[in-house]
């Protein structure tokens, strides 16, 4: 007997799967349920969208856990080749070229329910650039990324490293808010990579640091947890790509933000910062 969930259970249930993505856990089991526990909505018609019965069917088979769209199952289209490096009194109006021929994009279905478009922020010649998923409620209102709450505490984190916001870098890997914050889906987010790598091309950041486990996706190419990829640095378009949690994360599990830094300090470590002195 099918049950569709009401938005407020629908949403917690996706905020408690994404917080257990962000630990790399991703497969889940469909436990039976006692058909006495679900009652029929009167209202629902044959057919008729929402979570139908595949999700409270029992089935003993494990699954991808899927939210209202599939997160990242894939391997994303690979990033097309580096361009050449534009001189740092440039690299404004390169950036600007890029905004410029986004425009008012339309290119994915993200484009429909955005109010504005995120960009960037930051300096253009930054030599740290910081790589979020995507816009939430606040910078979608506006323009800006990380300007929530998850932003403040990359402000803490930036402090903490001894730099100011002014002097880095900040995108995601898609420009649009995904409805209901929902993980983009990879025809959106390769889509809207392809520009996030061109900005990489142009501040040419020595050091790259991937929030969260859909930016280190759709940066490293590959789909794998996060704990298998931090704690070591890798390698991407010239950079130096350090893997760490998204301050999102951070937020539902502050017990995380000692592994953050010390992913921060690998990041420091390249630049060759010293962390600033306590007063
Ligand atoms: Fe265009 Fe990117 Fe927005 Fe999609 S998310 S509409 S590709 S700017």
């Amino acid at each position: 007997m099918a049950r569709t969930l009401d938005t407020a259970t629908r949403e917690a249930l996706v905020e408690r799967v994404r917080f257990y993505r962000d630990l790399g856990l991703t497969e889940f089991y469909r436990r039976p349920v006692d058909a006495a526990l679900l009652t029929a909505d009167p209202d629902e018609q044959p057919g008729a969208p929402g979570l139908a019965s595949e999700t409270w069917e029992t089935n003993s088979k494990p699954i991808l856990f899927q939210e209202d769209q599939p997160i990242p199952s894939r391997k994303p289209t690979p990033a097309p080749p580096q361009v050449a490096a534009v001189p740092a009194a440039e690299r404004a109006s390169a950036l600007q070229l890029i905004r410029d021929e986004i425009g008012d994009c339309t290119r994915c279905a993200l484009h429909a329910g955005r109010n504005r478009l995120v960009f960037a922020d930051g300096d253009p010649n930054a030599r740290l650039m910081f790589v979020g998923e995507g816009p939430g409620a606040d910078e979608d209102a506006q323009g800006l990324p990380f300007v929530g709450r998850a932003g403040q505490l990359l402000n803490n984190m930036i402090a903490a490293m001894g730099l100011k916001r002014e002097q880095v870098y900040i995108a995601n890997v898609v420009k649009c808010r995904p409805p209901g914050n929902r993980t983009p889906a990879p025809e959106e987010a390769n889509t809207c990579t392809q520009f996030l790598f061109r900005q990489i091309d142009v501040v040419r950041p020595e050091v790259l640091v991937a929030l969260g486990a859909t930016a280190a996706t759709y940066l490293l190419g590959a789909r794998q947890p996060l704990a298998g990829l931090r704690g070591r640095v890798h390698s991407f378009r010239g950079s130096q790509l350090i893997v760490t949690y998204h301050p999102a994360y951070l937020l539902r599990d502050p017990r995380q933000k000692k592994e953050a830094w010390a992913d921060l300090q690998i990041a420091m470590r390249e630049l060759g910062l010293k962390p600033p002195a306590k007063d």
